[in-house]
């Protein structure tokens, strides 16, 4: 039997990465697709698939907010969102029925957990966190190998840390919460408060250390409430040298001993880790995604 080939979509905001293959040593046809219009940016990617010939399946990692929910008549759909002509569009019905394959659908970063697990730097791990600091944060999580989705999925974003004392004015740029972490600690709000990103502020600029601390207390609180056996901090923000180590000292701080075993504190240095696959990891979710979809249809009970 010839090994399947699988087609994967990144769907962003501003564009949708379209790739074909099996995994990290074999992603071709690569495109870039703007995100303008659903008829046309879903009609470029139903084109650009067409001219791949003997597709298995395709999988999407997709911008939010998103129906998840299987039992759901709007499974595959976005949700309702800012984005003009987007709310509602069934991406996933779309592609099924255009390219006539099974279709995998999740969160880009429920897609870039499952990559990091497979592939990446969660290899191993059964319950793993991935967390993506870039204009905005959001966290993807596998539990005991099962992608994370309750009645929505969820949007780690928005929980509201402690304010630190030398940022105790900003309002935040959360359009809903003003102050939650994305509206403190995301790209858009380091911009929006220190006129720069992250990385372009001197190491000794007091933003690394206030931003460090708003993220260590999400650390914390994904350790305590999925306690996963690797949490993956990934995204723009995250590249800024130095960062990682500064959470993971915070984290250490703020978590204060609590989380360990007996006398065993959890290793901060070894639960949170960069992302093993880089810029793929949303691409390579999408082949996990199709994968998954594949299996389910070639399965005896018939389609999940
Ligand atoms: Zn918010």
């Amino acid at each position: 039997m010839t090994k399947p080939r699988f087609g994967a979509i990144e769907a962003g905001g501003s564009k949708f990465l379209c790739a074909s293959g099996t995994g990290p040593d074999d992603l071709s046809d690569v495109v870039r697709i703007p995100t303008t219009g659903p008829d046309q940016t879903l009609g470029k990617v139903i084109d650009h698939f067409r001219q791949i010939a003997g597709l298995a399946a395709v999988g999407v990692a997709s911008f939010g907010p998103v129906e998840v929910d299987k039992a759901s008549p709007q499974w595959g759909s976005i949700l309702a969102t800012p984005k003009p002509g987007w709310s509602y569009c069934d991406i996933a019905g779309r592609l099924s029925k255009a390219l006539a394959v099974p279709v995998g659908f999740d969160t880009d970063v429920n897609g870039a957990v499952l990559a990091e697990q497979r592939w990446g730097a969660a290899m191993g791990s059964n319950t793993a966190a991935y967390v993506t600091v870039g204009t905005g944060i959001g966290g993807g999580f596998i539990l005991r190998g099962e992608t994370l989705h309750g009645a929505r999925h969820p949007e780690v974003g928005h929980i509201v840390p402690r304010r630190h004392p030398r940022d105790p004015a900003f309002p935040g740029t959360c359009p809903f919460h003003g102050d939650c972490l994305e509206g403190l600690a995301s790209g858009r709000a380091i911009e929006a408060r220190w006129g720069a990103t992250l990385a372009d502020l001197p190491p000794t600029h007091e933003a690394h250390e206030i931003v460090a601390w708003y993220l260590a207390q999400l650390v914390v609180a994904i350790e305590a409430f999925v306690a996963p056996d690797r949490l993956i901090l990934g995204g723009g923000v995250m590249q800024t040298p130095g960062l990682h180590a500064l959470v993971r000292t915070l984290t250490h701080d703020f978590a204060a001993g609590y989380f360990g075993v007996g006398a065993t504190d959890v290793n901060y240095d070894d639960l949170i880790r960069a992302p093993g696959l880089a810029e793929q990891s949303g691409l390579l979710g999408a082949i996990c995604l199709a994968n998954d979809a594949w299996i389910k249809s070639a399965s005896p009970l018939g389609p999940a």
